[in-house]
């Protein structure tokens, strides 16, 4: 199965991937990450991209459906893969169709995360990862149980990406209106897509993924 999770900034995609990685051993492609890996390790794509990505802006849709490809090649042919962040364009939609064809592979549901735009600065500006584990948590919604100890690996250094604050989220924001948004109607007209309400509770949201997934 290979899956698309899309809506806006904060709308819950990662929180719901990781589930669906935990619960199915399927695999978590989200190009954030990988375009956040190359700035840390200061490669030729990590240098060209770091600027952009603190703007609020989207890469470059050729760099990211390279990274794509790649990172499916590297993965068994049997693992099903759940694309986080990507495609964001009407181009990057239609990189995703090549590169599913040329790997045999079938894009089988687009999940749409709705969400009350009002609500995205407050789950972003509260968002944070265990440094060691990567595991994501939010100041008021989703806590570790223990203060200061990541629930999953125990470790104790947490992190916060430098442009989740409230001015460069309401350009990402803006970024999804204009180009993501756009790419629905196309999924539409294949009838493979499920809206799901992404501001009810992680639990509730989960469930109603696992439903959609299976009907
Ligand atoms: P969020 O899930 O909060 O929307 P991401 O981690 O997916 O954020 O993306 C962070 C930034 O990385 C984006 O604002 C953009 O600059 C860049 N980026 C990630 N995925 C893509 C993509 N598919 N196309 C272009 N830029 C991307
Ligand atoms: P995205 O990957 O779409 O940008 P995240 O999954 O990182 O979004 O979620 C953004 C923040 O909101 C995180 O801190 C997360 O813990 C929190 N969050 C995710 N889903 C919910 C939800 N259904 N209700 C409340 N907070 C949520
Ligand atoms: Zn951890």
């Amino acid at each position: 199965m290979n899956i698309i999770l899309l809506g806006p900034p904060g709308a819950g995609k990662g929180t719901q991937a990781q589930r669906l990685v935990d619960k199915h051993g399927m695999r978590q492609l989200s190009t954030g990450d990988m375009l956040r890996a190359a700035v840390k390790a200061q490669t030729p794509v990590g240098l060209e991209a770091k600027a952009v990505m603190d703007r609020g802006e989207l890469v470059s849709d050729e760099i990211v459906s390279a990274l794509i490809g790649d990172e499916l090649d590297a993965m068994g042919d049997q693992v099903g893969a759940i694309f986080d962040g990507y495609p964001r364009t009407a181009a990057q939609a239609a990189s995703l169709d090549d590169i599913l064809a040329a790997r045999g592979r079938t894009l089988d549901r687009v999940i749409e995360l709705e969400v009350d735009e009002d609500a995205l600065v407050e789950r972003i500006t509260g968002r944070f990862t265990c440094a060691n584990c990567g595991k994501g948590y939010h100041e008021t919604f989703d806590p570790p149980k223990v203060a200061g100890t990541c629930d999953k690996c125990g470790g104790h250094e947490f992190k916060r990406r430098p442009d989740d604050n409230e001015e460069t989220v309401r350009t990402r924001m803006a970024e999804y209106r204009a180009k993501t948004a756009p790419i629905l109607p196309l999924y539409d007209a294949r009838g493979i897509v499920s809206r799901i309400d992404g501001m009810a509770d992680m639990d509730h949201v989960a469930a109603a993924i696992e439903s959609a997934l299976a009907g």
